[in-house]
């Protein structure tokens, strides 16, 4: 690594949700801490982060049926549907205190009250569905759940999915009002706005390119400033790689044992977006189906009305793809490039273990956009191709690593990488994502700052009250954090709703 130029406290590399959030916390916690960004793209949450690239959807587990896998004795098994809930619990809690403490505003400009549906068709799946509704709803953190098995109720909680239906298959839904669409890109641009006016630097068009240790224990980033065309050296006691997809090469090249033996595996999305106004408004919700067979829980296909630039729209998908590149703005050679000698069995085992998987991505690339729009049509019997186009979503890249469940297992979480003495981490995979960022950017303050936890901990419970307690263990706590962040984010029309439950 050439001269270092420039020392800093921090360096965050990408400017997308997970950076936005570290960030923001940070300056809440040590604000004498000088922190510096280094993004590649022109602006903030380009990338996964941006509101086309992801579904937008406030991940609780209000609908979403692979956090609520049936057991072999047939019970539905809720454990992860409650660690999601919770998770999004915190996100709420320090969105509102940014909001209440004006270092944010306008919520609604990023997150809006849209109930949160799941829909079975077959006997099978509706048994699953009512036993699924049976221990969900018994629970503090799902209370307001409704299930309903009569075609005349779900014609008023989806008239536009029971509209020409003709299939006599029994039809089954759970619908909770509490439920949220994310604008995850108005958020991500809102924390940077709110970082760089806490002097955090901001630099767009800078290219990180190769990380390394210097000698006197810092970490050395070499940086292409894409505009001068001239390499910078920057050193931080801490740096961050919250890259997206671009974060496993990064990882790579700082040689840290733990980033061996992991590799990346790129799925790409492709939403159908509606564009009849009318069609749109015949449907509020978002409305989550059951993954098909060798589908990854990602690929659940979902019908979610969205906020997008203050207009109400409707995406339907996603609809899995293969691209090598692990960004959406990225090369044909990242899938390639990231073979190490390290890792190389990892992702061999992982070639062999995920047949199913790669079959089930050629079968979608292979798909026609009127093979894509009959998929849709088992979601909206009388959807017309003119009404909806394809757009191109970001790519997750997928960790495979080697665990006690074998060589090369596909992990679909989240995972914090971080060296031993905490002086860098990175944050690999993309489930269930954004929604659960404040969750996984305190993990990485309790794995790389544990000296000052102690510390920062009353003001972290100022921020995020529920922090370090269980919410499913304290239900009035918990109603009382859905009531403040409901009023605080603008959410309140929801909260009576919440109350009421019904099964019909
Ligand atoms: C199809 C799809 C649907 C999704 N749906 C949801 C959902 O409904 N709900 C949810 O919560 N999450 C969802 N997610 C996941 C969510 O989008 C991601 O978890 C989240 O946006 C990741 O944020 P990030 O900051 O880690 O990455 P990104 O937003 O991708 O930001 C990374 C940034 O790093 C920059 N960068 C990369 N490499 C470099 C480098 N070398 N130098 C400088 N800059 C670099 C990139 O340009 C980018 O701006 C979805 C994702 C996809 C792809």
């Amino acid at each position: 690594m050439g001269k270092i130029h420039e020392k800093t406290d921090i360096i965050l590399i990408g400017a997308g949700a997970m950076s936005a959030t570290l960030g923001s916390l940070l300056k809440e916690l040590a604000p004498e801490w000088e922190i510096k960004v280094f993004e590649k793209l022109g602006k903030a949450g380009e990338e996964s982060s941006n509101e086309w690239n992801n579904a937008g959807t406030g991940h609780s587990a209000l609908c979403e049926l692979n956090y609520t896998p049936q057991k072999p004795d047939g019970s539905v098994d809720i454990s992860k549907a409650i660690k999601v809930n919770e998770q999004f619990q915190l996100s709420r809690q320090f969105w509102s205190y940014l909001v209440k403490s004006n270092l944010i505003s306008n919520p609604d400009d990023f997150i809006m009250p849209i109930p949160h549906m799941s829909l079975v068709e077959g006997e099978e799946n509706v048994t699953y569905l009512k036993k699924r509704f049976e221990a969900l709803s018994s629970n503090p953190l799902f209370q307001g759940m409704e299930f309903s098995d009569d075609p005349e109720k779900l014609k008023e909680w989806i008239p536009l999915i029971m509209k020409d239906r003709t299939s006599n298959e029994p039809i089954a839904a759970t619908k909770v009002d509490s439920g949220t669409d994310v604008n995850f890109g108005a958020l991500t641009r809102m924390l940077f706005d709110h970082l760089e006016a806490k002097n955090v630097e901001v630099n767009y068009r800078h290219s990180v390119e190769d990380i390394k240790r210097t000698s006197d224990g810092l970490w050395g980033v070499k940086v292409h400033n894409i505009d001068s065309n001239v390499c910078e050296y920057h050193a931080a006691k801490f740096v961050f790689i919250g890259g997206g997809g671009g974060s496993l090469p990064l990882l790579q090249k700082t040689g840290i044992p733990e980033s061996k033996h992991i590799g990346g595996f790129p799925v790409s999305g492709l939403f159908l977006v509606c564009n009849n106004p009318e069609v749109v408004e015949k449907h509020h919700a978002k409305v989550y189906g059951k993954a098909k067979v060798g589908a990854p829980p990602m690929s659940v296909p979902h019908l979610d009305t969205r906020y997008i630039d203050n207009k109400k729209t409707l995406l339907f998908g996603p609809f899995a793809g293969f691209s090598p590149k692990f960004l959406k703005t990225g090369s044909n050679l990242d899938l390639i490039g990231s073979v190490k000698p390290n890792n190389v069995l990892t992702m061999l085992a992982a070639g062999v273990k995920e047949m199913a998987l790669t079959k089930y991505l050629v079968q979608q690339l292979m798909l026609s956009n009127e093979q894509r729009m009959e998929e849709l049509r088992e979601f909206i019997p009388s959807a017309k191709s003119e009404d909806w186009e394809v757009v191109t979503a970001g790519q997750r890249v997928q960790v495979i690593k080697d665990t006690k469940a074998g060589k090369g297992t596909l992990q679909f979480g989240t995972e914090v990488v971080s060296a031993a003495d905490g002086s860098i981490a990175a944050l690999l995979g993309a489930s269930p994502g954004a929604s659960t960022a404040v969750h996984v950017m305190l993990e990485v303050l309790e794995k790389c700052f544990p000296q000052y936890v102690k510390e920062w901990e009353s003001k972290i419970k100022e921020m995020i009250p529920s922090y370090g307690q269980s919410l499913v263990e304290n239900p009035e706590l918990f109603q009382e954090i859905l009531t403040s962040t409901s009023e605080t984010l603008g959410l309140t029309e929801n909260v009576s709703l919440h109350k009421s439950q019904s099964v019909s």
